[in-house]
């Protein structure tokens, strides 16, 4: 066998059993190394509390002394927890999260040193980072880029670091991370939802945007992971023949977690709690090695902060286990791949959940409207939220009778349909009695109830109603949530405030009732959004082809999706919005599609570096015993050696084909991709993905063809099955 993978496969077999034993009660780890706000509150001066409690609530300023006197507590609560180091931590374009780590030791003179943090290294750190990307907005001869203290995310001790979650902005304050625009949207949504909540409640005065995600992924031991250049350098398997035992059984779902992932799961559970993650559900998946962990939801921001938390520490604890943690939309062909299923909703102050019917139609009517405005702001701005899920990886997902289509559309299940069809219907402008009380009765009045037995599913949807929450499910695994986060809540603010703005004109125009206004207006929503309504089967043809008819969007890769970035109205909305400015979205675009770009130009270099160096001289190898044993039967046996060796001389004919395509297209490949490096960025990308791409699948074809002929013993690559089931 290749050394390489028998030493992959031995180190598996002689792993350590280790045990992980809980050392406290769950609930009283919770929250222990995050600076919330109960620490806040006994190290903090009453002042200084209510100064950063008015930074989260209310956005005000901290001013430089309390900021002075906020680090210094900080700093005495980090070192308790055994802190010797700080670092702002913030979340650049590549979408994972970065840190530059400061001691709080400082020197001072004669030779004596302190422990030192004060106010201005609390609140902004200019650190060296030039390389991040920045889609053109900071040249790198000036390249500052400034981090700034995020009070709404509470800081946090991990490991021996004091982390302070922070913005990342450029010094004329364009944003050059993924948390700024997400902050803006959020204060967006906020805004104008607020403004909708006084319709039902005079003293509204916030709404708060909910994430509840749920986190798809593979675990792997890190020898077999270690031992296939593809998985290392792309995250997925470049080829590889699917194992006779894949997901067909369907024992793997919801079936005993096995023991060494359960012990990982428990470790990275009690460290997520420490953290003040709050992980709620462990599962398998439906793929073999496929998980999934999902925590109890909260306010989007720190939903966000928490899920790339957790995602830096589920590799590290992986580390622990010798596992790797696969994040990869799609690292194996055959099998199901992961996704992130971002559920959203809005809650108030006083924590209702604004999609959650309520006990009186006048509640129901305020669900409606969150309802309604969110099916119209989806129906929109589709194709943008399409966009916002598009990477690379989810290009293989998206639409592949596993995740829904790269087409939006929304599900509200049967009985909600009948209630929009039954609001359509409602008579235009004034209401009579007998007309208002039926509809309180009859159709608002019937929504709780309703919705309790509502227990359709639909698994296909990309974009779902879950009975208190939207269930946005075409996010991808590796995402950073903040993207999509950031399109929806701005395109709902958006939504939220047209919807005012035409109640309010209903009211004093046409001298309608407020709830008169509103059924008005609700009732031309429901009508003009039935095209993003589909309650079908979406991983079916006839959708592709009726999606098509009613005009929505089909944008099946991702440099094509990410085109809807440059147009007028997606600009206009994010600059309304006061989400991103032209230049901020246009810098977006550049990053991503560069993404998409590079990503596909080290898939293309690995798969020929793999199919050459790899594939190819082995496949010449084994060709070379068959052709021995052919000429060696044939001096014993003389004429008789042609029926004997039949089924080598065929062998040797079909490997010498696959390995003359194998290079050919290999070579193709390479012109293609000299082709596509001369282009500009779009073109670059259209060609990378029409022409370069589509050799993958080839080449892989006729790899994968080897696989199934060769020695096993000689196999250069980890297979599929000892990478599924090797324990
Ligand atoms: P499923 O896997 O069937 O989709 P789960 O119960 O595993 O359902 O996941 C439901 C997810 O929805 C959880 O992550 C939960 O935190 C989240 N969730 C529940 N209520 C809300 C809400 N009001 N806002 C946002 N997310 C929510
Ligand atoms: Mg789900």
């Amino acid at each position: 066998m290749s050394i390489v993978r028998f030493n992959a496969l031995q180190q598996v077999f002689n792993r350590e059993k280790v045990e992980i034993t809980d050392v406290e009660k769950r609930s009283l780890l919770f929250g222990k190394n995050v600076f919330n706000k109960f620490a806040m509150q006994q190290y903090l001066t009453e002042t200084a509390y209510n100064s950063v409690m008015d930074a989260i609530e209310k956005g005000t300023r901290i001013d430089r002394k309390i900021a002075d006197q906020v680090a210094v507590s900080m700093k005495d609560w980090a070192m308790s927890k055994g802190a010797t180091h700080y670092t702002h931590w913030f979340q650049p374009l590549t979408g994972a999260t970065a840190e530059k780590h400061d001691a709080f030791f400082e020197s001072i003179n004669g030779g004596l040193a302190l422990e030192k943090f004060d106010g201005k290294q609390l609140v902004q750190q200019e650190p060296d980072a030039s390389s991040f990307p920045s889609g053109g907005i900071r040249n790198t001869f000036e390249a500052r880029g400034y981090t700034a203290w995020d009070p709404t995310s509470p800081a946090f001790v991990y490991e021996t670091t004091l982390c302070i979650p922070t913005i990342f902005v450029s010094y004329t304050g364009e944003a050059l991370d993924n948390k700024t625009p997400l902050l803006r949207a959020l204060q967006a949504v906020d805004y104008h939802a607020t403004e909708v909540c006084k319709y039902f409640d005079k003293n509204a005065n916030k709404v708060n945007a909910t994430l509840g995600w749920e986190q798809e992924y593979f675990l792997i031991d890190e020898a077999l992971f270690n031992s296939r250049p593809d998985l290392v350098l792309t995250g997925r398997t470049l080829l590889g023949k699917s194992s006779a035992k894949g997901q067909q059984l369907e024992d793997h779902y919801f079936g005993s977690i096995p023991r060494r992932s359960m012990k990982f799961m428990r470790d990275l559970e009690q460290e997520c709690l420490l953290l003040g993650i709050p992980l709620k559900t462990r599962h398998n998946e439906v793929a073999p090695n496929q998980f999934e962990v999902a925590p109890i939801f909260e306010e989007a921001n720190l939903a966000v902060d928490h899920n790339s938390l957790l995602m830096d520490v589920m590799d590290k604890v992986a580390k622990r286990h010798h596992f790797k943690v696969l994040f990869h939309e799609k690292p194996f062909n055959g099998v199901n791949g992961s996704g992130k299923h971002n559920n959203w909703s809005l809650m108030n102050e006083s924590g209702t959940n604004l999609l959650s019917p309520g006990k009186t139609p006048m509640k129901n009517l305020q669900f409606l409207t969150f309802f309604i405005n969110t099916i119209k702001a989806v129906k929109d701005y589709e194709e943008l939220l399409r966009a916002s899920v598009a990477t690379v990886g989810n290009d293989h997902r998206l639409g592949a009778n596993e995740a829904p289509p790269p087409i939006i559309s929304v599900f509200i299940g049967k009985q909600l349909s009948e209630v929009l069809e039954e609001l359509e219907n409602v008579t235009k402008g004034k209401l009579s009695p007998e007309e208002k009380t039926d509809l309180k009765l009859n159709i608002i009045g019937k929504i709780p109830e309703i919705l309790l037995d509502n227990t359709d599913r639909n698994r296909t949807s990309p974009f779902a109603f879950t009975g208190n929450k939207f269930e946005f499910r075409a996010v991808g695994s590796s995402a950073n949530c903040a993207v999509p986060m950031t399109v929806l809540n701005t395109i709902v603010a958006k939504q939220l405030k047209e919807f005012k703005i035409e109640v309010d004109k209903l009211i004093k125009d046409k001298n309608l009732k407020k709830d008169e206004a509103i059924f008005n207006v609700l009732r031309e929503y429901i009508k003009e959004s039935k095209k993003i309504r589909f309650e079908g089967d979406g991983y079916s043809d006839s959708w592709i082809k009726e999606a098509k008819k009613r005009g929505l969007s089909h944008n099946v890769s991702t440099n094509d999706a990410l085109e809807v970035l440059k147009s007028k109205s997606v600009i206009e909305l994010f600059e309304e919005m006061n989400v991103f400015n032209a230049v901020e979205l246009n810098a977006r675009y550049e990053v991503y599609m560069t993404d998409f770009i590079k990503r596909l130009q080290i898939e293309g270099r690995v798969l020929g570096d793999i199919a050459k160096n790899h594939i190819i001289p082995i496949a010449i190898l084994y060709q070379n015993t068959l052709l021995e044993n052919t000429k060696n039967l044939k001096e014993i046996f003389s004429d008789d050696y042609k029926s004997m060796a039949k089924e080598q001389l065929e062998l040797i004919k079909v490997i010498s084909s696959h390995i003359n395509q194998i290079s050919q297209l290999t070579i193709a490949m390479i012109e293609e991709r000299k082709l596509a490096n001369n282009l500009s960025l779009e073109k670059k990308a259209a060609h990378y993905n029409a022409k370069v791409k589509p050799y993958f699948n080839q080449i892989r074809r006729h790899c994968d063809k080897l696989e199934t002929m060769i020695d096993d013993n000689l196999w250069p690559l980890t297979k599929y099955r000892e990478i599924f089931f090797t324990k």
